[in-house]
């Protein structure tokens, strides 16, 4: 029976990973909690037993335009579905009830909000329901993302009003304490738990730490351009600035985000969806919800405030199944941009203890959003691990297993950055550090005639990279720690004063391939103008006129 409804209804021949459990549980009239990660085919979990059973679904759903995109796949399907929300007119309402109370429709969505208002309880309490489906139910806790309030009142209404009815929950989120709560507090009664694997296999994790995040993204939008990809910000402002700029490049990119009019949102939206505009910048107001199987790459221009965004966000990518690239930029100074997002959230009737408490909180969870970023071993495996689940220690698909690292003894470079911000009195962050013992030219270097330094270009062998790289090791190995403010000052703690007057060994993984790579390009650049000396003596004509040097560059790393 079910496998008819998911061929007949559906169009699929087979149940993915979990799903057939689920509807097992569901029809077996057990509680059921199911924890299947983004992309994984959570809806038809619960709108299978809706066709099946004799009344109708109640599904709570957080998302206008989440209950619009389900409602209107439902109904291609033949499906009799409706929503019921604060987008229709109280004319339009009053006639999706009257219809709902004839049992026009198998399932109904609704909002939280919904569950308290009189004429709805009306209908609960004559109509026939066999179930409710709670979606994105982590939104009941605190803990996870998206918190709503309006979830907490799921447990009385269906305490007050249930008649037997069955009783599920879906989610992305996996982490310990959010499981916990949904179960207290959407009130579930000895749930079976179906978790599936977190692990997303056709997903390539890649983080990059970009000299230039602007020219990088527009080379990879570029090497991507028949297909289509999201590009995620934090702030409204780059969202605008980064479609202006790819659209001024040619490509066809188009932009989402709350500050925009819902026309133009739902229009944008279209676009994208639709492959007219295959390029979306947008912040994370844009995709949950949002069904589109062939999104081939996601690439976040800038951190997320957690991994659990981070992963869901991403997870956006390669929903059919096929290949996809999850791709983060990795930049210092979004630190700040999140840390003031972090601090200045919407604490309205919240008392000190609790801000304190609540700040200190999603601080630990951009803390680990960090550590992956700069996690320097297998990413699947960080991602994984952090959900608490096991896998392998390298996974090969992931920029850092496939990257070829290599022992570094760093402790004489340690020893000269810990001068260098002894020198500069602990009062400077890590930019202006790395610029001292680099020998870079800025504004503040010349400001602070810290050229004149006797740490000026010290460790001028190094790329930028590679001094960032080290310094990164310095913070984690508890050396340098960098001060809680806005400043994020470079401050010597005392394990760092300790290895200053009495250095010892320290090693560090560094990985090769860019070296590698610019190494192999120099050896081909090298060779190609050797060629072009060879012609340009024959035919007695200038090497610029044959090629000049920037051209012969890009022919090298090509
Ligand atoms: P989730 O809510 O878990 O993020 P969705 O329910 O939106 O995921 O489903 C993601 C995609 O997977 C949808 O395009 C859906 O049609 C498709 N899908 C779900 N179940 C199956 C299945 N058994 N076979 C093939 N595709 C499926
Ligand atoms: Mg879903």
């Amino acid at each position: 029976m079910k496998y008819d409804v998911l061929k007949k209804q559906f169009g699929y021949d087979t149940f993915r990973p979990g799903q057939e459990e689920i509807i097992d549980a569901i029809l077996a009239g057990q509680d059921t909690l199911a924890i299947m990660p983004t992309g994984a085919g959570k809806s038809l979990c619960y709108q299978i037993p809706a066709l099946m059973l004799p009344g109708i679904t109640l599904v709570v759903s957080p998302l206008i335009s989440l209950m619009k995109d389900q409602v209107r796949s439902l109904n291609q399907n033949g499906i009799r579905a409706a929503y019921l929300n604060s987008t229709l007119t109280p004319g339009q309402y009053a006639k999706a009830l009257a219809l709902a109370q004839r049992g026009e429709y198998k399932i109904i969505y609704v909002a939280p909000e919904r569950l308290e208002s009189a004429s709805f309880l009306r209908f609960v309490d004559q109509a026939d329901i066999s179930m409710v489906a709670i979606d994105e139910a982590h939104c009941v806790s605190q803990w996870g993302q998206n918190f709503r309030p309006s979830y907490l009142r799921i447990k009385s209404f269906f305490e007050t009003h249930s008649k037997r009815w069955r009783f599920c929950a879906f989610t992305a989120t996996a982490t310990a304490q959010v499981e916990r709560d949904m179960i207290e507090l959407l009130g579930m009664r000895d749930p079976q738990v179906v978790k599936t694997g977190y692990d997303r296999k056709n997903l390539f994790f890649a983080v990059e730490y970009p000299a230039n995040s602007f020219s990088r993204l527009l080379e990879l939008v570029r090497q991507r351009s028949s297909q289509s990809g999201i590009i995620y910000c934090i702030r409204r402002k780059d969202v605008e600035m980064l479609c202006e700029k790819l659209q001024q490049a040619g490509v066809p990119a188009t932009r989402y985000h709350a500050g925009l009019s819902d026309e133009e949102r739902n229009a944008n939206q279209e676009d994208f969806i639709f492959d007219r505009k295959p390029v979306m910048v947008a912040t994370n107001a844009f995709g949950m919800g949002i069904d589109k199987p062939d999104v081939r790459y996601v690439i976040h221009y800038s951190m997320p405030s957690s991994l659990e965004n981070y992963y869901q966000e991403a997870g956006r990518a390669g929903r059919d199944g096929q290949a996809a690239e999850c791709i983060l930029f990795y930049h210092a100074k979004d630190e700040r941009v999140l840390r003031f997002f972090i601090e200045n959230q919407d604490f309205d009737g919240v008392d000190e203890a609790e801000k304190k408490e609540r700040i200190a909180k999603d601080w630990r969870r951009f803390e680990a959003m960090k550590n992956y970023a700069l996690c320097p071993d297998c990413l699947r495996h960080a991602i994984l691990a952090y959900f608490g689940e096991p896998s392998p220690t390298r996974c090969e698909a992931c920029s850092n297993c496939l990257h070829e690292y290599e022992t570094v003894e760093i402790s004489e470079s340690v020893h000269t950055i810990l001068g260098a911000i002894k020198s500069v009195r602990q009062k400077f962050g890590a930019t202006l550090v790395l610029s001292l013992v680099k020998g870079s030219r800025s504004q503040k270097i010349e400001q602070y005639h810290l050229d004149q330094s006797a740490f000026y270009g010290n460790l001028s062998g190094f790329t930028m990279r590679q001094l960032q790289d080290i310094l990164r090791f310095m913070v984690q190995d508890g050396l340098v720690e960098t001060t809680n403010d806005t400043y994020r000052l470079l401050k010597i703690t005392p394990k760092g004063n300790a290895f200053f007057k009495q250095p010892a060994s320290l090693t560090m993984r560094q990985y090769k391939k860019a070296e590698a790579a610019q190494a192999a390009a120099d050896d081909v650049f090298e060779g190609l103008r050797a060629i072009r000396t060879r012609l340009s003596k024959k035919y007695r004509v200038p090497p610029y006129a044959i090629f000049n040097d920037r051209t012969l560059r890009e022919m090298a790393s090509a």
